[in-house]
């Protein structure tokens, strides 16, 4: 079925299987408010580490398993049937910093976040800039060899668990005058503080506080890349991280029409199986039908990417998987709320804990009003061909 090969089942069984073994702490770790002991997050990670599944977007050369895309997308699918960010320890740092990272930086950051010995946590957003990154206010100056950090970033995920964290701040003074830079902050750091920790509607280990900047200065070696290049590296890591929300939401929707399938067989309502009554069959229809497409198109995706498509048709595609994935899994989550009946309001029932974690599948890494614009954008600049079938 979909056309898998030896190796890429063998990944994808060792996904499921290090999934199916923490799936069963979902609900302690749910009332628990998302957090789990240092001793059981310590040995998930080790684990991920030993079983090939962590930075799997990581080329050889730096030490990663060199998966193809297609496989990263198998193991962030399986990711994605567990709740509670439980499987989050089967984690990918950014792909870009392979082909970036100076020297400097690749022994200090790089290199230990392959081997799972560092973690690292974004800061681009603000509270006036989302979706248009464009519109970020948090300032970097050089001084000397020194670059001064000032702003205040919002929804900094992980920044409880990180060592280092990527900055994306607007250049002031110099050649770039109004351009982007990302620079590394270590962590702690001084300057840098948690603002505020607002509660999220999904409970997980990872907070996403609000993080403020005050006069941070950090060594110019810290620079990724060229002073002027920082939204090209954002850039990228959406193409590659709105590929992996669509996995995951597949993932997702997987798991929901497992256990909502199971549920319609048990439960009998009037004298018969609750799947067997019409409206319920619809449902369990409309979501399996709505899971092959989105499957069957995000397997596509990644092979495009394997086989070397064109950079802005892969963009836009990787959006239309994201928009699709992302919506189908919410449709697919309230069905399973629906055919659960109350049980389905419970937080110990999957449905419900999905029906709150997927909600923002439609809100990070591009909202689904911003897919549909760069879907929509390019149809009009490039013409359905080079959307659709990349001519
Ligand atoms: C749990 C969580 C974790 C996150 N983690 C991180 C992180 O680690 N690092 C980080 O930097 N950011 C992070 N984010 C931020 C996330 O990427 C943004 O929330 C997202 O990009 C949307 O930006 P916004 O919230 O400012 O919404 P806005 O930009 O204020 O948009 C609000 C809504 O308006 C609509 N909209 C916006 N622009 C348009 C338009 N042009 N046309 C039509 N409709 C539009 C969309 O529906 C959008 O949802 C996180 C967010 C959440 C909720």
């Amino acid at each position: 079925m979909y056309g898998l090969s030896a190796d890429d089942r063998r990944i994808q069984e060792a996904a499921r299987g290090f999934v199916d073994s923490v799936i069963p702490l979902e609900v302690e770790v749910e009332m628990a408010g998302g957090v789990l002991t240092k001793e059981v997050a310590a040995e998930h990670h080790a684990r991920a580490i030993e079983l090939g599944l962590y930075a799997t977007n990581m080329p050889t050369s730096v030490g990663g398993p060199g998966c193809t895309a297609l496989q990263q997308v198998l193991v962030q699918e399986q990711c994605g049937r567990a709740t509670n960010g439980l499987a989050w320890a089967m984690h990918t740092p950014p792909q870009w910093w392979a082909d970036v990272a100076t020297d400097y930086q690749r022994e200090r950051w790089l290199l230990p976040a392959v081997r799972g010995e560092k973690h690292e946590a974004y800061a681009i957003t603000e509270e006036f800039a989302g979706s248009d990154v464009s519109a970020l206010q948090a300032t970097a100056r050089r001084d000397g060899d020194e670059y001064v950090i000032d702003g205040v970033k919002w929804h900094v995920t992980s920044y409880n668990l990180a060592d280092y964290l990527f900055v994306q701040a607007r250049l002031v003074g110099g050649d770039y005058e109004g351009e982007h830079v990302l620079l590394v902050v270590d962590l702690p750091w001084p300057g840098v503080e948690a603002v505020r920790t607002p509660h999220y509607s999904h409970h997980i280990a990872d907070e996403h506080p609000i993080v403020a900047f005050n006069g941070v200065r950090v060594p110019v070696q810290n620079l990724v890349g060229a002073e002027g290049e920082g939204m090209t590296f954002t850039q990228d890591w959406f193409r590659f991280e709105r590929l992996m929300v669509a996995a995951r939401c597949v993932g997702a929707a997987q798991r929901l029409i497992d256990e909502v399938t199971s549920f319609a067989r048990e439960r009998v309502v009037d004298g018969k199986p609750l799947g067997e009554h019409q409206l319920v069959a619809g449902m369990l229809a409309d979501s399996a039908t709505e899971l092959f497409a989105a499957r069957t198109m995000l397997y596509e995706v990644a092979r495009s990417i394997d086989a070397g498509a064109d950079r802005k048709t892969l963009h836009a595609q990787a959006s239309m998987a994201k928009l699709y994935c992302s919506e189908m899994a919410g449709r697919v989550a309230d069905r399973a709320v629906q055919i659960f009946g109350g049980r389905g309001y419970m937080r110990e029932n999957v449905a419900e804990r999905m029906y709150r974690e997927l909600r923002v599948e439609r809100i990070w890494e591009g909202a689904s009003e911003i897919q549909r614009i760069i879907v929509a954008r390019q149809l009009m600049n490039r013409g359905p061909a080079a959307v659709l079938e990349g001519a």
